[in-house]
């Protein structure tokens, strides 16, 4: 059963008026990268949880959370007025199944996310896991406005720890930005346009993670089916391992 941490909101960065993060301090709290808790506030209608992302790679002082406000959600309008020194209760243990572990073996690994589901891969790109296991990882982040492009500089510095090994790439459909491409992953993958910008392979020999929003997701793995890759699970493995936001 879950226990509740009561934690302290120790820092909130506001990088959009409807995206931002929240760090609190908790101690170190064992995890695997790419799992999530639920956070908790009391609303004016009694303790309101959801799950969220830790963006934070195991074993940090701090955990801390990408989060999107929906206009009309329950939390997240809350959890987007909290400032230092409010509580926030965090659910232990973490928990879920998007993971490195459950994701086999592959020629190079694509990291997908819509929005906050940035998150997971931060984490696990703060370890040394994908490293060691994958001669290649793209991570492709698709938001709607460049403003959107949450942790550029975290990303950049992964990157320029791993030269070669580590590719971003920044999509943004609303807006032209330099550097990003402007499409649906899935019309990206189709043309072909992604793979080459990447100067990666997409096949039955990769690995696919996709995580955030569910139209995406739905599409984005429909297309991959018709390209050979199948969803990866614990009886069948395949190439397609998802995490779905709502
Ligand atoms: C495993 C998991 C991990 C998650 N991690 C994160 C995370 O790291 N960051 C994050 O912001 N959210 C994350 N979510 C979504 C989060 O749990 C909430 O659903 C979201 O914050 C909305 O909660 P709410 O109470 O404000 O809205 P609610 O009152 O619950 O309204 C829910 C409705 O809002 C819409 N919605 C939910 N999430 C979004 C979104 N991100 N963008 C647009 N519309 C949305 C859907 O239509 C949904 O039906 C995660 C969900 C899951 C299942």
């Amino acid at each position: 059963m879950a226990q509740w941490l009561n934690a302290t909101v120790s820092e909130t960065i506001y990088w959009t008026s409807n995206l931002f993060s929240i760090k609190a301090k908790t101690g170190r709290l064992p995890f695997i990268a790419g799992q999530f808790v639920r956070l908790a506030v009391e609303g004016p209608e009694g303790r309101i949880q959801r799950a969220y992302s830790l963006v934070n790679p195991p074993d940090s002082e701090h955990q801390e959370f990408l989060i999107s406000t929906v206009a009309d959600g329950l939390l997240s309008p809350l959890l987007q007025q909290l400032t230092p020194g409010d509580t926030l209760g965090i659910s232990q243990p973490a928990t879920g199944f998007f993971i490195l572990d459950e994701v086999p073996d592959g020629d190079n690994l694509w990291l997908i996310a819509t929005g906050t589901g940035i998150g997971p891969y931060l984490s696990m790109l703060a370890t040394a896991e994908p490293y060691r296991r994958f001669a290649h990882i793209i991570l492709v982040h698709s938001v709607s406005r460049a403003a959107d492009l949450a942790y550029k500089d975290l990303i950049e510095g992964f990157v320029a720890q791993h030269p070669g090994q580590l590719h971003y790439q920044p999509v943004v459909t609303r807006e032209p930005h330099p550097g990003a491409l402007q499409d649906r992953i899935p019309n990206l993958i189709a043309s072909h346009q992604l793979q080459q910008q990447c100067g990666q392979l997409l096949n039955p020999k990769s690995q696919v993670m996709l995580c955030g929003n569910p139209q995406m997701i739905t599409d984005t793995k429909a297309l991959l089916d018709s390209m050979g890759l199948k969803k990866n699970l614990r009886r069948t493995p395949g190439n397609i391992t998802v995490e779905q936001y709502w």
